[in-house]
């Protein structure tokens, strides 16, 4: 009996999984392959909004991985599709991010407005904040706008360096306007939650796997999955001694994962 018995889709984070900087991690290709050979369907699912699903299944493509854009979910379209879902027809949007939320956003059927007023502010990380950012997008939460963020990740590694994250730019908001965003990626639910809607699971049904405690782990903990680290990211088997957040199984990498799958045979 396992734990993995019951599990019949995957959610999957990216970074720290799936590739590490510019190079896939080992053994992902036949990881793929055994989950299209095995009819598991899965999403990968990212808090990272600044590209579109078309842009990262390119990313992929040219690291040798084929992923249809359909197969991916961003913390950007997470944001669209939850705010189809909430918002009235005909809502106005603030943007304050890139190219990857603003193309969500617009798919998704709003109108996107530079100032306010505006029905929403939707804030990720973007390239170039600055103090007018702040005050246009501040003045209107500061009328009244609901402040919703894609992911709150304060930073990420990059180029061997540490940038700001989304976050960052959510505390500079929240600075301003004394207002908490509703968030949208890990460790909150609705990116979860809509995932799940995709591969028509329960939360019982599927399982996360993540590379990061307090975001993949939690959120997969929270929203009720199987939650499974594995250790190619940022987190290491001796983090695991000093945090309370337990996944419920720990893999080396992809390919411990799939020799751990049971058989149906
Ligand atoms: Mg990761």
């Amino acid at each position: 009996m396992s734990a993995l018995d019951g599990i019949r889709g995957l959610l999957l984070d990216m970074d720290g999984v799936i590739y590490r900087g510019p190079q896939l991690l080992p053994g992902v290709p036949a990881w793929f392959d055994f989950l299209r050979t095995q009819g598991i369907p899965f999403v990968l699912v990212t808090n990272n909004s600044s590209r579109m699903v078309q842009q990262m299944s390119a990313h992929l493509a040219h690291l040798g991985l084929t992923i249809a854009p359909d197969e991916i979910l961003t913390s950007a379209q997470a944001t669209a599709l939850y705010l189809q879902e909430h918002a009235p027809a005909g809502a106005t949007v603030l943007p304050v991010g890139h190219e990857g939320l603003r193309t969500a956003l617009y798919e998704a059927g709003f109108t996107l407005v530079d100032a306010g007023p505006a029905d929403y502010v939707v804030a990720g990380v973007d390239w170039q904040f600055k103090y007018d950012t702040i005050k246009r997008a501040g003045q209107a939460i500061r009328a009244g706008a609901a402040f919703i963020g894609t992911n709150p990740d304060r930073t990420f590694p990059a180029h061997g360096e540490i940038w700001p994250g989304a976050g960052t730019m959510l505390a500079a908001l929240t600075a301003y306007t004394g207002v908490e965003p509703l968030i949208i990626g890990k460790p909150a639910l609705p990116l979860i939650e809509l995932a799940l809607n995709r591969l028509h699971l329960a939360p019982a049904q599927a399982a996360l796997v993540g590379d990061r405690l307090e975001t993949d782990i939690l959120a997969g903990q929270r929203a009720g999955l199987l939650a499974i680290l594995v250790l190619t990211g940022v987190t290491q088997r001796a983090d695991l001694a000093t945090t309370d957040i337990r996944p419920d199984l720990v893999f080396q990498d992809l390919t411990e994962l799939r020799q751990a799958w049971p058989s149906d045979a």
